[in-house]
C-alpha cells in the first residue's frame, strides 16, 4: 500500500535492535485518515470472506482493527494480556513472547466472545517472529473458530514470522513489507507487492 509506504519513509525511525519506531501516526499518535485507507484496503482484500469478526490484541492493535471493523460491519474482540490466569474454566488462554517487551504474557479471551460459529478476521499492527500471530491463531482454535485470513499493517520482511504463518496455510495480507532496513542511514527498503 503505497501511502502507508510513502508515511513509513517519511515519519519511520529505524532503531537498533531491528525496531521500527512509527509512534507519530500507528503506535501513539495515531494517524485517523490513514487508519481509514488501511481500513478500507484490508476490506478490499479480504472482500470474498464470509467475515463476522475481527480479533486483534492489546494495545496496539485495537485502533486499526476498530477503524478496519467499521468497513466490514462486524464487532472487534481484543485479546487481553493478563498478569495471571484466572483458571475457572471462562477463558482460552495462550501465552505470547513479546517481540519489543523481551517478556512472556498469558493472553485470554473471553469464551462468551468467539465461538464455533466465527469467521475471524485477525488484525495487527505490526508482524516480527510471529509470537503474536501464533498465540492469536491457537486462541481461535481453542475456541472451533475459522480463520479467514490475518492482516496486517507493517511486515518486517526479513524476520521469520511471515513465513511461519504463510507455512501454516493462512491467508496473510500485509499492507507494506519492510524487507531491509539499516539504524545508520535510515534506509527502508520495502518488498514489492
Ligand atoms: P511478533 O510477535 O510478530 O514478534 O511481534 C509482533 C508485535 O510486536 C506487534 O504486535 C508489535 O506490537 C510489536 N513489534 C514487533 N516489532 C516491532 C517494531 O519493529 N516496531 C514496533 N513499533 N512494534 C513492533
Amino acid at each position: 500500500m503505497k501511502l502507508l509506504e510513502d508515511r513509513i519513509r517519511k515519519d519511520g525511525v529505524v532503531k537498533a535492535g531491528n525496531v521500527l519506531k512509527v509512534d507519530s501516526f500507528l503506535n501513539h499518535q495515531m494517524d485517523i485518515k490513514l487508519f481509514n485507507e488501511m481500513g478500507r484496503e484490508f476490506k478490499r482484500l479480504f472482500a470474498d470472506r464470509p467475515i463476522n469478526k475481527i480479533l486483534t490484541i492489546e494495545a496496539s492493535g485495537i485502533g486499526i482493527a476498530c477503524i478496519a471493523a467499521q468497513h466490514f460491519g462486524v464487532p472487534v474482540v481484543f485479546a487481553k494480556k493478563a498478569q495471571s490466569i484466572n483458571i475457572d474454566g471462562e477463558v482460552y488462554s495462550t501465552k505470547i513472547q513479546s517481540f519489543t517487551h523481551n517478556k512472556v504474557y498469558d493472553v485470554i479471551v473471553s469464551k462468551k466472545y468467539i465461538n464455533t460459529t466465527d469467521h475471524i478476521l485477525i488484525i495487527d499492527d505490526f508482524l516480527a517472529n510471529g509470537c503474536a500471530l501464533e498465540g492469536l491463531i491457537d486462541l481461535v482454535k481453542s475456541a472451533g473458530a475459522t480463520i479467514e485470513g490475518i492482516g496486517i499493517c507493517i511486515e518486517k520482511g526479513f524476520q521469520q514470522g511471515g513465513d511461519i504463518i504463510r507455512k501454516k496455510g493462512v491467508r496473510l495480507e500485509s499492507l507494506a513489507i519492510v524487507e531491509s532496513m539499516n539504524d545508520e542511514t535510515g534506509e527502508i527498503v520495502f518488498r514489492e507487492q
